[in-house]
Formats: C-alpha cells, structure tokens, sequence
C-alpha cells in the first residue's frame, strides 16, 4: 500500500505528526473524505508511521517495519475492506479484526487495524466493531475511512477521532491534475469528479472522459430524435453507476440552464449540449425525469438483484410520454 502524503493533506498530516510526537494520538481514528481525494494513501502514511522502529512522527523507510510495510507483508498491519466494490464490509472481516486487535503484537510495537469504508458496514458489523473501539486493547491504533460519517452507525462515530480534510479550490485540482499529466484538463472533469483530485486524474487515464463524451452525444441525440433507446440503454448497463451519476448531473444542469442559471454547472465545457437537451425536454419533464433517476440510482445501489437493464430502457422511455 502506497504511503504519500499529497500536498493538500499537508496540514492535516502537521496536525498528526504533533500529536504522534505528544503521544497524543488517539487510538481511533476516523479520516472521512471523498472517493479519489487519496485518503487511504495518507491514511498509510500513518499507519507506516506508528509501525515504524525508528521514526516518531515521520516513516524511516529503512527499517525492517517500513521494509515489511512497502512490501505489504507487515504482520500486525491488518487492512479491513469489503470484498469488492460497491459490497458492504462484513460482519466476519470485522470480527477478525477484532481477533487481531487482541493478539500480541509479531514485531513486539504497535499494532494497526486500518478499516476501509467504515461507512459501508451493516449494523452487525458496525456494533462488532463498536464493542473493540469501547474497550481499546492497547498499543493498538484503528484507522477508520470513510466517505460520509452520515451514513456511519452515530456510538461508532462517536469512539473516534475526526478528521474531515477540505479539498483545493477547484482550480488548484485542475492544474495539479494537469502537472501530474502534463496535459491541459477540462473544467468540467474536475466537477464531474466532485472535486477529488486522484479521481480526476484517474477519470483521464482509464478513458472516463471518451466514455463520457459519447454517452452525453448519444443522450443529446437520444432526447432530440427520439431514436437510440436501445444504444443508451446498453451503453448505460454497461457502465452502469458512473453513467447514471453523469446523466445525474447532466440533468440538473440542464434545469439550471432552462432556469437561467450559470452557477455550479458541471457540464461547463458542454454549453451546447445541455442547450439541446434544455431545447428538446420540457422543464418540468427533466425535473420528474431527474427525480426518477435518482431513485432508480438508489434502489440499484440497494438490490443488487434487480434488472438493471430493464429499469434502465424504462426511465429513458419516460422522456417519450
Ligand atoms: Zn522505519
């Protein structure tokens, strides 16, 4: 696991680095911050830090502790997360979890239990995990991350120490993902990422933005033809959650521009686009339209089971009656 600190963490990482130097630090953590905002590689860089034999409140990288770390082999580092994406994190990786925070430590130091999407656990994860952070076992650190503490069990928010780092303005996020590229980057890549730097920056690399490019045509041509259904239908199912969270958004800026509103749009690079589709859609069809679509965004995220497909060719008939 790669450990980094990325400049926009810098102050946060000075405020823990007092603490660790205090031997203040509290034995939970909670880092709670936006998908691709690199929360988990400074969530690493901790983790190392604790682990290490020879640094107080920065990693030697030369000790037996940071070798076994940088080698992900580091046997009283132990990394909780759901099986796959989008899966919640199971009561029986949070059980084990706990087995580790009472077992002694293998380098005779600290121990670390790191607990990715803290806020993906069911409730009987979530108590199992209360019961370890109420009664600490000692020398032993949890690090819990999470995208929004909203959806946390309250008692478990409330074991832990917060952390909310604030993302750069956006346009420090543009020019950092550029220098990272070397190229020029779309305004409208870093919105559509919600601000999050690495998420961006990964948006360009595995060919989001192509993806992207043709679904918006496809629904441009979709909703001024009517014809297509079948295309977007597939192109949709394919790429199911990041297509829908980009027609999300495409939507409401299309009524913010039926409105009269420039504030906050995200599709600023696409002004013709949304004007077509502000033309063809009726005011109050693309507000029902986009109510409907987030409800089916949920309830897709809820039943894995559903037909997605199905659904899908549904909702984008609505925008023919
Ligand atoms: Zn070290």
């Amino acid at each position: 696991m790669q450990a980094n600190v990325y400049p926009w963490h810098g102050e946060l990482w000075q405020n823990w680095q007092q603490l660790l130097g205090q031997d203040r630090l509290h034995h939970a953590v909670l880092l709670s911050a936006p998908k691709g905002s690199g929360k988990l590689a400074l969530a690493a860089m901790l983790a190392k830090t604790v682990l290490c034999k020879n640094g107080v409140v920065e990693p030697c990288s030369v000790c037996h502790s940071c070798k076994l770390f940088d080698a992900d082999t580091h046997p009283d580092f132990h990394w909780l997360r759901p099986e796959s994406e989008g899966k919640q994190l199971g009561v029986d990786a949070v059980r084990a979890g706990n087995q580790y925070a009472w077992e002694t430590s293998q380098l005779g130091g600290e121990r670390v239990i790191l607990v990715q999407n803290a806020d993906r656990m069911g409730e009987a994860a979530a108590n199992a995990l209360l019961k370890t952070l109420e009664e600490p076992p000692s020398h032993c650190h949890f690090i819990l991350l999470s995208e929004s503490i909203d959806s946390m069990l309250p008692t478990v928010v409330s074991r832990c120490n917060k952390w909310k780092p604030k993302l750069p303005e956006e346009s420090v996020v543009k020019r950092w993902v550029e220098g990272e590229l070397f190229d020029s980057v779309p305004l409208q890549v870093i919105r559509i990422n919600r601000g999050a730097p690495l998420a961006a920056k990964a948006f360009i690399e595995d060919a989001s933005m192509a993806k992207h490019k043709a679904l918006v045509e496809a629904f441009v041509a979709f909703v001024s033809t009517r014809q297509g259904l079948f295309t977007l239908t597939d192109m949709l199912t394919k790429g199911q959650r990041e297509g829908l969270n980009w027609l999300s958004f495409l939507l409401l800026d299309v009524m913010k521009t039926q409105q009269g509103s420039q504030e906050a749009i995200v599709h600023c690079d696409a002004m013709d686009a949304l004007q077509q589709i502000a033309k063809a859609v009726p005011l109050a069809k693309v507000m029902s339209q986009l109510m409907a679509l987030n409800k089916l965004k949920a309830e897709l995220v809820k039943h894995t089971g559903l037909n997605g497909e199905l659904l899908l060719s549904r909702w984008l008939s609505g925008f023919n009656e």
